[in-house]
């Protein structure tokens, strides 16, 4: 029974005992049958008002306390970080003025430190997610316990981390002790379980100076100063300097030159030939992006393509490369194929098979030339999505390779992830075959593992004869590089197919 309930129940018992009382004393005190019955009925209401009364009241007050439950948890929901407690991105910026206002008043500078794993996917993907969560949440507990009191520290996503401190600035060294002390910590060895995980940290660090900089700025410069420390191979701390603003600015700069480079068609496809082994014949082309630079000349995409991904651009630039790229091609002899490079972030977009597929009907060009080319980088974050485009693609009949295999983690069960009619072996291995055995053992473990999984094996980066008879003897059915030609723009590569009658008519480029 609930308490409303009982409250009735009790209510109900009173109405029946004060009737009963109230017909016997009534007509005594008052006389008439008519009044006595009014009082009666007077009498039972107000009772029957004060007991709902009652029970709305509890009601009300019970509301009351779930809805302050329900708001203290949203509230720590917001800004608490849920697995390990810390406050979250949010709760920092509001804390961030507060030690801003306390920093100016005491003449103090405020440190940043931007803490990262390295590696931290390998422990998600090698151990696991419970083993990755318990990781997170021991170094959640080291930075809190490292912290002078007056410090924050904050989780901002995944296994990024942030502490603001204010100190003298001119005693750099205490932000100095504080790192060192968080490097040594953090590179302890976790037990999880029956694992021992081992992990190193990256640290970035800034510095307001009194009166001058936001904790925004701040916080932009110790992440600048932690992408140079991962750059550099991780498991150290560094300080931003000046010289990686400079870094930032070319960066910026490029990304604001691809937003109009891309849709001016100034990013073009340039052609590797890639060489049948067994006939020596042309079989193809693997299409590489240039961006053709008004002022800098034809820049490699080294430069731009990590850019492209991180600004989001990459898709476009892709969507504009594979266009021009169809278009040339269908004017080529009908038996040379086109492979082209698809990014890890364009994997993860659900519509990259529609894209393409559309791509291949507005130009015309026979899905059964096309061959797209990905890493096995490609297929951690979104391992259904990607099942799923490449499904999408292979019913159309385009074929599928995996780049740059050797490299990362080349594991068979990724290999029989996705269904590969290629697996290419990545050139670090290939250009040094000559002078490195080890290297050699490697190009020929690939090409057995090939053979054995029936898919055949494409070497790149082959620059000499010779490298070239040994990849025959080994049984790769093709292969590019040097050797056989540098990359060509659209020019040249119709000179090269003219001299060999492999220039169709049925359209111009
Ligand atoms: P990748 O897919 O592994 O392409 C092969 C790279 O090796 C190309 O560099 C090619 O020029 C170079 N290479 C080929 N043979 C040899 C050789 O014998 N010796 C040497 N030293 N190098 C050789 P490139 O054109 O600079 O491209 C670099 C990377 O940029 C590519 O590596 C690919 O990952 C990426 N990339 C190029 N074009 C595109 C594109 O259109 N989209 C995407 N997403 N990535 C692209
Ligand atoms: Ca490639
Ligand atoms: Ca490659």
């Amino acid at each position: 029974m609930t308490d409303g309930h009982g409250v009735l129940l009790v209510g109900l018992w009173i109405i029946v005992l004060l009737a009963c009382i109230g017909s016997q004393h009534l007509p005594s005190a008052i006389g008439s049958d008519d009044a006595r019955a009014v009082l009666l009925c007077a009498l039972l209401l107000n009772i029957a008002l004060s007991l709902l009364g009652a029970i709305r009241h509890r009601r009300l007050l019970a509301d009351s306390r779930l809805c302050r439950t329900l708001e203290a948890r949203v509230q720590t929901l917001a800004s608490r970080d849920p697995l390990t407690g810390l406050a979250n991105r949010r709760t920092l910026a509001e804390v961030a003025s507060g030690t801003m206002i306390t920093a100016a008043r005491r003449g103090l500078s405020i440190a940043v430190l931007t803490v990262n794993l390295d590696n931290f996917r390998s422990v998600n993907e090698g151990p696991g997610h419970e083993a990755g969560d318990a990781v997170l949440v021991d170094m959640a507990e080291a930075l809190t316990a490292l912290i002078p009191p007056s410090a924050t520290v904050a989780r901002l996503g995944g296994d990024e981390f942030c502490c603001l401190m204010t100190f003298d600035a001119g005693r750099p060294a205490t932000v100095d002790g504080l790192v060192a002390a968080i490097m040594a910590r953090l590179t302890r060895p976790l037990a999880v379980g029956r694992e021992s995980i081992r992990r190193t940290v990256s640290i970035g660090i800034a510095r307001t100076e009194p009166g001058d900089m936001t904790i925004d700025a701040a916080m932009r410069r110790a992440d600048i100063a932690l992408s140079a420390v991962k750059k550099a191979g991780g498991d150290a701390a560094s300080w931003f300097d000046a010289g990686m603003g400079r870094e930032l600015a070319v960066r910026n700069a490029i990304e604001a030159g691809l937003r109009t480079a891309i849709p001016a068609g100034r990013i073009v496809p340039y052609y590797e030939q890639q060489i049948d082994l067994s006939t020596g014949r042309l079989a193809g082309f693997e299409v590489l992006a240039r961006w053709d630079h008004p002022t800098d000349g034809i820049l490699l995409p080294d430069r731009f393509i990590p850019i492209a991904e991180e600004a989001g651009l990459v898709s476009d630039l892709s969507m504009s490369i594979m266009r021009q790229a169809f278009e040339h091609a269908a004017s080529w002899d009908p038996g040379l194929t086109l492979s082209v490079n698809i990014s890890p972030g364009q994997l993860k977009d659900p519509w990259l098979a529609e894209k393409i597929l559309k791509l291949l009907i507005e130009t015309n060009f026979p899905p059964q030339r096309l061959e797209i080319e990905i890493t096995e980088t490609s297929l951690f974050d979104n391992l259904a999505l990607a099942q799923s485009i490449v499904a999408s693609l292979k019913n159309q009949g385009v074929r599928l390779a995996l780049d740059d295999f050797g490299t990362g983690y080349s594991s068979l069960a990724h290999l029989r992830a996705l269904p590969f009619d290629r697996i290419k072996i990545d050139k670090s291995f290939v250009m040094a075959m000559a002078d490195d055995p080890e290297c050699t053992a490697i190009v020929e473990a690939i090409t057995r593992l090939g053979h054995s999984l029936s898919v055949p094996v494409t070497a790149e980066g082959v620059e000499t004869a010779a490298i070239a008879g040994r990849l025959r003897a080994l049984g790769c059915h093709k292969v590019q590089g040097w050797h056989y030609g540098r990359p060509l723009d659209v020019q040249q590569v119709r000179r090269l197919l003219a001299d060999r009658s492999l220039l169709g008519t049925a359209r111009a480029a």
